[in-house]
C-alpha cells in the first residue's frame, strides 16, 4: 500500500511534502505523485510506550511509529499503514 501523496516540481524536481501547489524552492508548479512504500530509517528513539522513526521515502522524511523488534539507522523498512489522526497524519512502518 501507499498512503502519501506528495507534491513534485516540475521545473527542479524536488519532493513538496506536505503537497503544496508550488515548489518552496524554485516556485514552480507542481504535480501530485505516489511515493514508493518502502524507505530507509534515518533516525530513531523510542520508550516503553514504542518506538519512533525517522524514515526518507524517496526524499520525503517522516516521522513513523515502527512496529518490529529493533529498529537501525539505514534500515529498510516498509510502509504498513497511514491514517489521519486530530488533522495529523500519522504513519506505521515495519521492517521490509
Ligand atoms: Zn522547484
Amino acid at each position: 500500500m501507499s498512503g502519501i501523496s506528495p507534491d513534485y516540481c516540475s521545473s527542479c524536481k524536488h519532493t513538496v511534502w506536505p503537497p503544496s501547489g508550488r515548489c518552496p524552492r524554485c516556485l514552480g508548479r507542481t504535480v501530485r505523485g505516489i511515493l514508493p512504500d518502502t524507505g530507509r530509517i534515518v533516525g530513531f528513539s523510542g520508550d516503553k510506550s514504542g518506538r519512533y522513526c525517522l524514515v526518507d521515502m524517496d526524499g520525503v522524511r517522516l516521522v513513523a511509529s515502527y512496529s518490529g523488534k529493533s529498529p537501525a539507522d539505514g534500515q529498510k523498512v516498509r510502509l504498513l499503514r497511514a491514517w489521519t489522526e486530530g488533522g495529523r497524519s500519522r504513519f506505521e512502518v515495519g521492517p521490509s
